[in-house]
């Protein structure tokens, strides 16, 4: 399998917030750590997010989740510079995000959320991160790391805005439903920002996950009964650095996508060749394969052959449960 070199970017030669969803440096596209979970839960998703710029919907669940982002960003910042915000400012700072990307996109319900428990899970959320940022060492936030990518018909760099720097490591904020997330569901995504800035001569050791869990219905009952305030639970899950595994899965993506660009045929041709290359997964085998999660669902050729499959009755050689 031919391997990519990638060479280190200096910071501000690429200025994601210049350039709109998705990013071009050169010209050409730009890789993004999520974008390589995004290939390993789908690489059909992929492909139609990355290659042909059709992104998804926000949701309830990662609209909060945004909120909170900034709520840290915020927060981290006012820290940095010797000042602290308090949990009220901070629940100020959530609610004016929240509000402004209401306002901005249409909100796509997850499951049984509505505005009252999104509201309800952006309080909890913020209560839940002020208690953890209290143990997090931060040294700088939201900071770029970039690499160059020579060769490629269609990416020029790869690049990632880091949530906050810690001494010889990283945090980044994942707002998850329910219960604790698994550090290895995130190992791809944050040994690729260790790549890069290990790349840009930043040593990186740690790896944290700050994991504010979306509280339960039977959580939020019971504090109701008790007259108290409802506060997310929240984990710091610790991981090391696996930057093989992520040359690994760049190299798959830089191979198939130059595959992909090289090809030549008509645009019929080059959306099955698409297909092909680019395989979706099975609807049983990913819990983001339905109409909630996914935005390309109702369209997605590979969740239509299954359909089509069912009809056949030859559904059980895909193993698929639609
Ligand atoms: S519907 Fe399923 S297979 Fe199709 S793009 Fe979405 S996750 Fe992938």
């Amino acid at each position: 399998m031919k391997t990519w070199k990638l060479e280190p970017l200096e910071q501000g030669k690429y200025n994601h917030s210049d350039n709109g969803a998705g990013g071009k440096y050169d010209g050409k596209l730009v890789l993004r750590p999520s974008s390589l979970d995004s290939y390993i839960r789908c690489p059909y998703s992929f492909y139609k997010q990355q290659i042909l710029g059709e992104y998804g919907r926000p949701n309830s669940a990662s609209q909060v989740g945004t909120a909170l982002h900034f709520v840290m960003e915020e927060a981290i910042g006012a820290k940095l510079e010797g000042k602290e915000l308090s949990v009220d400012d901070m629940q100020r700072v959530g609610v004016k995000a929240w509000r402004s990307y209401n306002e901005k996109s249409e909100v796509v319900f997850h499951g049984e959320q509505t505005y009252q428990s999104m509201a309800n899970d952006l309080y909890a959320g913020v209560l839940g991160l002020a208690e953890a940022l209290t143990c997090v060492d931060a040294v700088g936030s939201e900071s770029r790391h970039s690499a160059k990518i020579d060769g490629h018909p269609l990416f020029s760099a790869m690049s990632g805005s880091l949530d906050v720097e810690i001494p010889d490591g990283v945090v980044d904020l994942k707002f998850t439903g329910k219960k604790k997330s698994n550090p290895k569901d995130y190992l791809l995504q944050q040994s690729s920002y260790a790549m890069l800035r290990e790349l840009n001569g930043h040593n990186t050791d740690r790896l944290q996950i700050l994991n504010v869990v979306r509280p339960t219905k039977a959580a939020k009952a019971k504090a109701d009964k008790d007259g108290i305030e409802l506060v997310a639970n929240w984990h710091i899950l610790e991981m090391s650095p696996n930057i093989p595994y992520v040359q690994h899965w760049v190299d798959i993506i830089l191979n198939k996508t130059e595959a992909y660009a090289k090809f030549e045929g008509t645009v019929d041709e080059k959306q099955d060749f698409a297909e092909l290359l680019f395989q979706g997964t099975s609807p049983s085998n990913s819990f983001l394969c339905n109409n909630t999660w996914c935005s390309h669902y109702t369209t997605c050729p590979h969740v239509e052959a299954l359909r089509d499959a069912e009809k056949f009755e030859e559904v059980e050689m895909f193993g698929a449960k639609l």
